[in-house]
């Protein structure tokens, strides 16, 4: 069961964004900028090639909602759209899923160090303080409500 799936099924606690019968988003535990989201399909695949093409297309889908919800609810201005398809390909948890990355303009210097400690730190477990958490929990919350 990959940690996602662990995630999906409440062993493992999450900032939820969104869910539907289908897929779910929530934020990432180390961010490579603030508002950093996961969406994900409650099928445990590794790649978007093992997926249906219709739920593919329903990931998009939700993609590009929450990257409309982090404008209007974080003020980001633009996102990276990332996938990791396959573990040569950085991929750390072998169930696909999309980082939704928001960009917030004269932010080059501090997203790219971000990137690049988030690479280096990905095998890494995970931090997570209580404002690293209760940042997380607000973010989430702005997206959500920026969803709805
Ligand atoms: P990948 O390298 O597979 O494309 O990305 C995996 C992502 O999952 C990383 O950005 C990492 O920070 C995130 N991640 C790993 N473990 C957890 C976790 O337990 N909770 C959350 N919310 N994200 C996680």
């Amino acid at each position: 069961m990959s940690i996602f799936s662990q995630i999906m099924a409440g062993e493992i606690p999450a900032n939820w964004v969104y869910q539907d019968a289908l897929c779910v988003a929530f934020m990432d535990i180390n961010p490579m900028s603030p508002g950093h989201v996961l969406v994900v399909p409650r099928l445990e695949v590794a790649t978007l090639e093992e997926l249906p093409g219709d739920l593919r297309t329903h990931l998009l889908d939700i993609t590009v909602r929450v990257a409309a919800a982090q404008r209007q609810g974080l003020g980001s201005l633009a996102q990276h759209v990332l996938v990791n398809d396959g573990k040569a390909a950085s991929q750390t948890v072998p169930h696909v899923h999309f980082h939704v990355i928001p960009r917030y303009g004269r932010d080059q210097i501090a997203t790219m160090s971000r990137i690049i400690w988030h690479v280096a730190t990905l095998m890494l477990p995970p931090s997570v303080s209580a404002s690293k958490r209760a940042r997380l929990a607000s973010q989430a919350e702005q997206i959500k409500q920026a969803m709805s």
